[in-house]
């Protein structure tokens, strides 16, 4: 399994750093995430030191993402939020990382969400984005991979 010296995702793998596990498949983990944004935030890494989710191969892409769904189903039945949200990153800690957050109406991620939908309305270079013409154009890039 390859895994960085200096990474703490990958520490965390080795067991060489105190972790709070709440679940484990063959290629992935699930932990809670130790700043978290509510109770109940988790984190689910590749056990494999993976920059972005997109590199990972196929079968720790499945890995990852079922245990994000069992976790998610995990979250949903202890805290009862609207939802779970999700979105993977990689900037801070480069090891890709899957976050999981129980989230309710007006807590600091659904406004922080809420916030982001408000910069995407006004900004002059996203409003040409949404004609017709630009869509059709972008759609077409996409497709004709
Ligand atoms: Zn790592």
């Amino acid at each position: 399994m390859a895994v960085k010296e200096d990474c703490i995702f990958c520490k965390i793998v080795m067991n060489e750093t105190k972790s709070y596990c709440v679940g484990e498949n063959v290629l992935s983990l699930a932990i809670l995430d130790i700043n978290p944004f509510s109770e109940g935030h988790c984190l689910v890494i590749p056990k494999r030191h993976v920059l972005w989710w997109h590199d990972l191969t196929e079968e720790e892409n499945q890995s990852l993402f079922s245990l994000a769904k069992a976790t998610a189903a995990k979250i949903k039945k202890v805290y009862k939020p609207d939802f779970v949200a999700m979105y993977a990153r990689g900037r801070r800690i480069p090891h890709t990382h899957i976050f999981l957050v129980p989230t309710f109406k007006s807590d600091p991620l659904d406004r922080f969400f809420n916030a982001l939908e408000g910069f995407q309305e006004s900004p002059d270079m996203l409003v040409e984005l949404k004609k017709s013409k630009s869509l059709e154009k972008t759609a077409a890039k996409l497709r004709s991979l």
